[in-house]
């Protein structure tokens, strides 16, 4: 067996493992990434990029909607899913291209295969040995499928990137964002979308109004929501349609597709952590420090593997501190994981940064003071739909921090990038209120806030 040796190897060329190697490489190191399937992983193939043009897709269905009440006589004849689906499928084959000549120019070797330890700075590839100072453990995760009956007959968001069609009637099953974000785009696009909540509400760790202002809008936009369902079967009918059965002795039929978005559990299994002594929690995650060590020396962990902030950009920072930390002379070097904004992109989509009201009140008690307001957009002025925005900052103390900020409403998704730059400075609501607001924007209300 012939072996090969480099400062650093990633397993996983997803958003971590590819980050973590080009800038291990950019400081003079000898990296390589090891990949089993598409590069770029889940954000690029099955994440992120294909979701997002699904929800600008869906935003378009919105717009052909109002765009009467602006004067345009349309004649929409359908829509094709097909081509939207062709059109998304080719842009993300760009990607995985564009990696390719990426990884060539940033001088990163390509090792492609299932990776797994022989021993702690050791992997195998397809029968081979590599060796490495530094190994960073960057496989991500999957989606999990329910303990239950029928459960195959379903699909998870892997599989809702490969429907050919929309389907006209979805059960939609989960209550997390991916849950949220793809009942809400499938609605927009035409299909008829039952939501089911295990528990009582929707993005449970959102901030209450986040979650009570969707829940809202998916109600008007016609998504029937069931909190408290437990499901117990899936079966499949005469007519080919699916039925959901649940332990209230529940029955819905007449489904043509089921999608599970449960959660997601890390990629740990074919590892063989077993040869390193890696130490994983009970939910398979693998356990790091603030600096992404694991409690061996030398192997590392980034990414939705160690369960923290599932996000890309999460991903990629943290990859990218570890090889200045440990190629670039900053010793210091790592990911804060305080403060991360995220945006959920349902419709309208939510923006959010900090602790929701209950946790602040939790933590502060009577030191939090809350700012919110509820309007409806400008754009809506002259529609007949309308979609309000909300907007909420948590502030505590005295100088009155911002510890929180909450949007849900239209640009959302865009509006909170600058905010999260000042609350991550430590910015109070009186630097808020000293910035001049843009008008006429959504925006502007976060700085206008009494
Ligand atoms: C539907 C959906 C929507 C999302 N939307 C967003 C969003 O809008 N914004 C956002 O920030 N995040 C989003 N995410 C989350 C985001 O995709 C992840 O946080 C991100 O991809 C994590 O990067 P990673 O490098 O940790 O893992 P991944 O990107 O999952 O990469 C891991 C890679 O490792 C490879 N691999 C695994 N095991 C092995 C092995 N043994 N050998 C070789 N290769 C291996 C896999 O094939 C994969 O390519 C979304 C996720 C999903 C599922």
């Amino acid at each position: 067996m012939s072996t090969d040796h480099y400062d650093l190897i990633a397993i996983g060329a997803g958003s971590g493992g590819l980050s973590v190697a080009e800038r291990a490489a950019s400081h003079g190191a000898r990296a390589a990434v090891v990949e089993a399937g598409r590069l770029g992983g889940t954000c690029v193939n099955v994440g992120c990029v294909p979701k997002k043009v699904m929800w600008f897709g869906a935003q378009i269905a919105h717009v052909l909607k109002d765009a009467p009440d602006y004067g345009f006589d349309l004649d929409v004849r359908g829509f094709d899913w097909a081509t939207l689906k062709r059109k998304r499928d080719a842009y993300v084959r760009d990607i995985n291209d564009w990696y390719e000549t990426y990884l060539a120019d940033s001088e990163v070797a390509l090792l492609r295969g299932r990776g797994r330890f022989v021993e702690p700075h050791a992997i195998e590839v397809n029968g081979v040995v590599y060796t490495a100072e530094h190994i960073v453990i960057a496989t991500g995760g999957e989606p999990i499928w329910p303990d239950v009956a029928g459960a195959e007959l379903g699909i998870t968001s892997d599989g809702f990137f490969e429907l050919e069609q929309l389907p006209t009637r979805v059960a939609v099953v989960g209550a997390g964002y991916i849950a949220a974000e793809l009942a809400s785009t499938l609605r927009a696009l035409g299909a008829e979308v039952a939501l089911y909540l295990r528990g009582e509400h929707l993005l449970r760790r959102f901030d209450s109004m986040l979650r009570e202002h969707l829940t809202e809008t998916m109600l008007d936009e016609g998504i029937d929501i069931f909190p408290r369902t437990r499901l117990t079967e899936v079966r499949r009918g005469a007519d080919g349609r699916l039925s959901l059965h649940c332990e209230q002795g529940r029955e819905s039929a007449g489904f043509d597709s089921v999608l599970w978005a449960i959660g997601r559990r890390p990629k740990t299994h074919e590892l063989n952590l077993q040869s390193t002594g890696v130490e994983v929690n009970e939910s398979g995650y693998v356990v790091v420090d603030a600096w992404q060590n694991t409690c061996v020396k030398g192997v590392y962990a980034i990414g939705d593997v160690t369960g923290q902030a599932e996000l890309t950009p999460v991903a990629i920072a943290a990859g990218r501190r570890l090889a200045d930390r440990l190629f670039g002379g900053q010793a210091e070097r790592r990911l804060d994981y305080e403060n991360i904004p995220t945006v959920v992109f349902s419709h309208p989509p939510i923006g959010t940064i900090g602790m929701s009201e209950d946790d602040a009140r939790e933590k502060h008690g009577g030191a939090v003071k809350i700012y919110q307001s509820v309007f409806t957009p400008m754009y809506h002025a002259p529609t007949r739909r309308k979609v309000k925005t909300a907007v909420k900052l948590v502030t505590v103390g005295a100088r009155e921090k911002v510890v929180g900020a909450h949007v849900i409403g239209q640009g959302a998704d865009e509006m909170l990038q600058g905010f999260a730059v000042a609350i991550r400075m430590g910015a109070s609501k009186r630097d808020l209120d000293d910035t001049v607001a843009i008008h006429p924007t959504s925006a502007e209300e976060l700085v206008t806030l009494r």
